[in-house]
């Protein structure tokens, strides 16, 4: 099985657009949004008879106010201001509160709960091009990171069961926690980059992110045509540090134009169409070669 994991390093790069072109061209894979703090890969698959799934994750206190004494302990013991003291009793606002059980365990009168709480919600559903998970943290929720890694897990149950041999991921902009969780495992990180400063920059840090995990990395230089100089740049970067240069795309207003239509551009009559499909096939040849890789170092043989 082959995970493929589209990353960028800075937003607004075009991941997700390509992501979305590339699961129009991908067949017999499992798509997957792994941007769970700002899911939008929905928007062009449109899934549809999905189930949906609470994600709970960390824990937050909770008073009962029959037993809380106002004593005003918990009060000065949390570090978040968390807790206010009204008419006696002790109050906790559920935004401030950061879960980490200091209040709980001190309570002379052990009047705090502390239950688990939502932090969001996932859900899988089908699609024109193959079934796709996703899920949407709720704001300031923290545990992106423990979501991605659900989501991968689920993801691969779902191949296994489905029999497909791909799971095509749109990963998170930038190097953080949910970059990481997304990363662990995947079988090759196809990096989008805009040709420009911030852009070569940011994707040198997420490019050093996959060497440390020894992620391969396959870069597509999206935009290409509006900074020639920075694109050659960027391909001499990827000579010198050994990264497959998969293609570069040139700047299009059609893929906004197909994003508005509810499109992946690979849908339409672009020009680009032909770029991308062979974009495409560049991964798809180098996603193998690396799983081959893989499977070697394991003593498995080379059958994916
Ligand atoms: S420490 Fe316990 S008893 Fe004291 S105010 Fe807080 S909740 Fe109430
Ligand atoms: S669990 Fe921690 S953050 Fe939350 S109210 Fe208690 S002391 Fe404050």
């Amino acid at each position: 099985m082959r995970e493929i994991v589209i990353i960028s390093g800075k937003g607004g790069t075009g991941k997700t657009s390509l992501c979305a072109a590339f699961a129009a061209l991908a067949r017999n894979a499992v798509l997957c949004d792994l941007d769970v703090d700002v899911p939008d890969l929905h928007i062009v698959l449109n899934p549809r008879d999905g189930e949906s799934h609470l994600f709970m994750g960390g824990n937050k206190a909770v008073v009962r106010e029959a037993d809380c004494v106002g004593c005003g302990q918990c009060s000065s013991l949390c570090r978040f201001d968390a807790v206010t003291m009204r008419d006696g009793k002790a109050c906790i606002s559920e935004l401030d509160c950061e879960g980490c059980g200091v209040c709980v365990a001190l309570c002379p009168a052990r009047a705090l709960d502390f239950p688990e709480a939502r932090c969001g919600d996932w859900y899988i559903g089908d699609t024109r091009f193959g079934p796709f998970l996703h899920a949407v943290l709720v704001p300031g929720q923290e545990n992106s990171g423990k979501l991605v890694t659900l989501l991968k897990r689920e993801a691969r149950e779902l191949a296994k069961k489905t029999g497909r041999e791909t799971i095509l991921c749109d990963g998170s902009p930038g190097i953080g926690c949910p970059v990481i969780s997304s990363l662990s495992g995947a079988t090759l990180a196809v990096a989008v980059v805009e040709p420009s400063l911030s852009g070569r920059h940011d994707f040198d840090r997420v490019a050093r992110v996959c060497s440390h995990f020894r992620v391969p990395i396959g870069v597509i230089v999206n935009k290409a045509s509006i900074n020639p100089e920075e694109t050659e740049r960027i391909r001499a970067y990827c000579e010198r540090e050994g990264h497959t240069l998969l293609g570069t795309v040139p700047f299009t207003t059609d893929i906004t134009a197909a994003t508005i239509e509810g499109k992946a551009v690979t849908e339409t009559s672009s020009g680009i169409s032909a770029t991308l499909a062979a974009i495409w096939d560049k991964i798809d040849a180098l996603a193998d070669s690396k799983a081959r890789e893989r499977l070697q170092l394991r003593g498995f043989g080379t059958d994916l």
